[in-house]
């Protein structure tokens, strides 16, 4: 047994197959074969393989994200089945008796180069295609060597393939196969990245910056990971197994107590009231939801409709995702947050610029302000999904009032469109806007009356504040998220939103953060929107709670005289 050591960034415990991912950064071998026509035989199985996964998917995603974003899935499998391109595999395997996995390597870079060349843009998107079809084929191929081990059939356990990657992007995690993956190990990544948000909202324990470590995993051997003590156990012996089992029989069982705050109020014990909602990031989400019985959705980080895929997302297909969302949940409200692309969301299709700062950057509104098409489509999908349930629109990233108005006024062209082509909306529809910036925070005063409602981004205020690159693990330990600065800038906030009369919440990580929820009552916060497996600790904590008789955390500042 071997113990690696990183940093849980979604707590639970998980026992499985490691499966490692990214193969295609890694060494490929090349060598001469003997028996050449075995190793043909060898990867058209995996080929074989390959396209009924890649069709399953398609089948499996078309059910949870409709038909267009799934469709990627079918493109691949046609894609690998390419005449061409098994061709030139078979050119490198049988015409000059190389081993299977390099002849996919070089096809795959002579097809990708090809592809990268080509002026339109369209085709230029392929050449990640093709190394997207690649990397299954290599690893299929070595599953195949390995008997089949990564088939979850296969495993002893009874749990779920655990991912062992370099690092993952946001939207490869939101693509992990969650009726298959029960937890993920990366070498890098940090605590308040996005990828490790997605694991909380995804319910998937999770440690990240195991660093070298990772190399000591090899595909198909038992882990276990602790991500409550952000540990891992390659090939764990008996009494480890034992050990986190009962532990994971514990964490089950502690989930059940908490099914008592089904159905309740939050209300502190003196009577103060604030509604829990859940974060999501598609309507995948929505089942946990609604098992923790959350009051709302307080954030749909709708960017997710534009990521792993190779094209915007069309008016219809957004719209069929937010009417899905609000119908889930009737009578309860869904703010969502309009696109947030950019600095770690990345969609190449967008065509945007290399930057040296991005999370600086062309991010979110600045990308909707600069592109109207793509923001109006957007609202026109919104605008109409409002009549199936009580929807809200939040826009992030605002420094000013006038980004606030000329969105606003984007926002009336859309219901123009709309009353044009004779498509209904609800009469009302709340829009606000994220406090995310110091600069928002600081003009939270001006910004207030012209919006229905503020939700407090704590992860980007506190990334922006502290000068802190949230992106960088090495700077995880200079990360104080209670300082003192940000919880200046949110009291801030919420007094302004007070003094105008609209409602406010916080929808970053720190909504959920139990050590701070007295201090958020006192504030006078409206809302908390956290991943939704927090819905119920923080419940119980609230109703366990009497703020009135509490010393502020915050207070001696107001002392000074001065209002931040
Ligand atoms: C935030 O910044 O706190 C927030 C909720 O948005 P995101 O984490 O998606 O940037
Ligand atoms: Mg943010």
């Amino acid at each position: 047994m071997l113990t690696l050591r990183g940093k849980g960034v979604s707590g639970g415990v998980a026992i499985g197959r490691a499966r490692l991912l990214h193969r295609e950064k890694m060494k490929i071998k090349q060598y001469a074969v003997s028996d050449i026509e075995a190793e043909w035989r060898r990867y058209e199985a995996a080929l074989t393989k390959t396209v009924s996964e890649l069709e399953r998917l398609y089948e499996w995603s078309r059910e949870e994200i409709g038909h267009e974003n799934a469709q990627i899935f079918s493109v691949h499998a046609m894609m690998a089945q390419d005449e061409d391109f098994n061709d030139a595999v078979r050119t490198i395997i049988v015409g000059q008796g190389n081993n299977a996995e390099y002849a996919v390597s070089m096809a795959a870079q002579q097809f990708s180069s090809a592809f990268a060349e080509m002026d339109d843009a369209y085709m230029r998107e392929r050449a990640t295609d093709v190394g997207d079809i690649a990397q299954r084929i290599l690893q299929n191929l070595t599953a195949g060597r390995q008997g089949e081990a990564t088939d979850k059939s296969d495993t002893p356990t009874g749990e779920g393939d655990i991912i062992c990657a370099e690092n993952l992007t946001p939207s490869e995690t939101v693509q992990l196969d969650r009726h298959s993956v029960s937890a993920f190990v990366t070498a890098q990544g940090s605590a308040n990245s996005h990828t490790a948000i997605l694991s909380r909202t995804m319910d998937l324990p999770a440690v990240v910056g195991v660093g070298d470590g990772l190399g000591a995993i090899e595909d198909g051997v038992i882990i276990a990971v602790d991500a409550d003590n952000g540990e891992v156990y390659v090939d764990p012996d008996a009494p480890t197994l034992r050990a986190l089992r009962l532990r994971i029989e514990q964490n089950a069982h502690a989930r059940t107590i908490l099914q008592k705050y089904r159905g309740r109020e939050s209300r502190t014990l003196d009577g103060h009231r604030i509604e829990i909602c859940a974060n999501i990031g598609g309507i995948e989400d929505m089942e946990e939801v609604i098992r923790n019985d959350a009051d709302g959705v307080g954030l749909f980080r709708s960017e997710f409709l534009y990521l792993g895929r190779t094209d915007f997302p069309s008016e219809e297909e957004q719209f069929e995702a937010y009417r899905r969302v609000l119908e889930r949940i009737p009578g309860k409200r869904v703010v969502v947050r309009t696109l947030d692309i950019g600095a770690d969301k990345k969609a190449t299709y967008f065509g945007l610029a290399p930057e040296e700062n991005p999370a600086l950057g062309m991010r979110a509104i600045r990308i909707s302000l600069t592109r109207p098409d793509v923001f109006l489509t957007q609202a026109r999908a919104l605008l109409r999904a409002s009549c199936y349930g009580t929807l809200a629109v939040m826009f992030p990233f605002v420094t000013s009032t006038e980004e606030v108005r000329r969105l606003m006024s984007l926002w009336e062209r859309a219901k123009a469109d709309l009353r044009e082509r004779g498509e209904a909306y609800a009469d009302r529809v709340e829009i606000g806007i994220m406090i995310e910036t110091p600069a928002a925070a600081i003009i939270s005063d001006r910004l207030a009356p012209l919006v229905d409602f503020f939700s407090i981004g704590s992860n980007d205020l506190t990334q922006y504040t502290l000068a802190l690159d949230r992106q960088n693990a090495a700077l995880d330990e200079f990360c104080d998220s209670h300082h003192e600065a940000v919880l200046r800038l949110i009291r801030h906030t919420v007094q302004s939103a007070r003094r105008a009369g609209i409602w406010v919440g916080i929808c970053g990580e720190l909504g959920a953060d139990l050590a701070l929820t007295e201090e958020f009552l006192r504030m006078g916060i409206d809302e908390l929107s956290v991943t939704p497996t927090s819905v119920l600790p923080l419940r119980e904590r609230v109703c366990t709670l009497r703020v009135e008789r509490q010393e502020s955390m915050v207070d001696d500042y107001t002392k000074t005289g001065g209002e931040l």
